[in-house]
């Protein structure tokens, strides 16, 4: 069987950053890009105009600039397959790494499968005809918040945690008010978290509600709202919806062969990208981040995990 000192699983910006840095130290990367497990490029393949990647003074296509990075990768003899990892065996080195086509050995291996926002089933809310994902409706304030579609609107976030507050106080930034919908009669959030949002001017909380559906004509226009006690219905203006209800990490195919945290994100030793007792094994970007979940923040991590994984076969007389 083929032995590669590195093998990459994803294809967002960390995955092709970590790529460029493992290429150009001459340790020939391969990259499995994913197929049917998230689209080939990651994230980013699924929105418009990214404008907060440093270098893009004018923005980038969330497509172009994945296309950039893989071209990147590429320029520096990575070798990349549209292939989903199903298995790896990570009992010892070197690591056994399958997808349905192809079954290799790796010296080190970087895990870059990100996350995907979970949303809620909710008519209009989806991708598509007549549905309004990216048209007024994300899962990301701070990627989208700032788009014009939200200025002086009314915005309506979908949840209850930490998050909800959070994305919740940052689009006061653009929008005329934010709604916290709720269907549970108390925030989930910490204390101090739901203190400021109690005590916002421009936030409301509505408690035990549910965002029924969304509706619009090019972009969002109306939410409608179900009272969880007693089903009353109500039709209200709007120019946003926030799903904020958590991610879930790409890491089934790991197979419990690495240590989750409670909410299924892979841990790495502190400043670093070494996943917790598992020398040689390495994680960056979204799969390893519930906090800064940005393309940058996934892109520095990739950095990080290619150096990490280079010292580390250094170390071992592999590289
Ligand atoms: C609609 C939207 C808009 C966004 N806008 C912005 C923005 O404007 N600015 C910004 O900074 N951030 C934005 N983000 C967030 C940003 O996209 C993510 O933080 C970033 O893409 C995370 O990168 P990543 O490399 O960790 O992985 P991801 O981009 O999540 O890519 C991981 C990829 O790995 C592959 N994969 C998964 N499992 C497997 C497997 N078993 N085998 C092989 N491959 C696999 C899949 O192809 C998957 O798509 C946005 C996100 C969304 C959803």
């Amino acid at each position: 069987m083929r032995k590669e000192k590195v093998v990459i699983i994803g294809s967002g910006p960390a995955a092709f950053t970590a790529a460029i840095y493992a290429a150009r130290a001459n340790l020939s990367p391969l990259v499995f890009m994913g197929f049917m497990s998230g689209p080939p490029g990651g994230q980013l393949m699924t929105t418009t105009d990214v404008e907060n990647f440093p270098g893009f003074p004018k923005g980038i296509m969330g497509p172009d600039l994945m296309k950039a990075m893989e071209d990147q990768a590429k320029r520096f003899s990575t070798v990349c397959l549209a292939e989903d990892v199903k298995k790896v065996d990570l009992s010892k080195g070197p690591f056994l790494v399958e997808s349905s086509k192809t079954q290799v050995l790796a010296d080190s291996l970087i895990i870059a499968t990100g996350a995907n926002a979970k949303k809620l089933d909710i008519p209009g809310a989806g991708e598509g005809e007549g549905e309004f994902w990216q048209r007024g409706v994300s899962a990301c304030a701070v990627c989208d918040g700032a788009m014009p579609i939200f200025k002086d609107k009314h915005v309506y976030v979908i949840g209850g945690g930490d998050t909800a507050v959070e994305e919740a106080i940052f689009l006061t930034k653009y929008a005329s008010r934010v709604f916290i919908v709720h269907r549970r009669d108390t925030l989930r959030a910490s204390k101090i978290m739901a203190k400021h949002a109690q005590e916002h001017p421009k936030v409301e909380i509505l408690f035990d509600h549910v965002l029924t559906k969304v509706s619009g004509d090019k972009v969002v226009t109306h939410v409608e709202i179900e009272h969880v006690g007693t089903g009353k219905k109500e039709e209200r203006e709007a120019g946003g919806v926030f799903f904020a209800i958590g991610h879930t990490p790409n890491t089934a195919f790991l197979n419990g062969q690495i240590e989750l945290d409670a909410t299924g994100y892979i841990q790495v030793e502190a400043k670093s990208s070494q996943v917790i007792n598992k020398p040689g094994v390495f994680a960056c970007g979204d799969v390893q981040d519930k906090i800064y979940r940005q393309a940058v923040t996934s892109a520095g991590s990739g950095c990080m995990a290619a150096l990490d994984a280079e010292r580390y076969l250094t170390q071992k007389g592999l590289s």
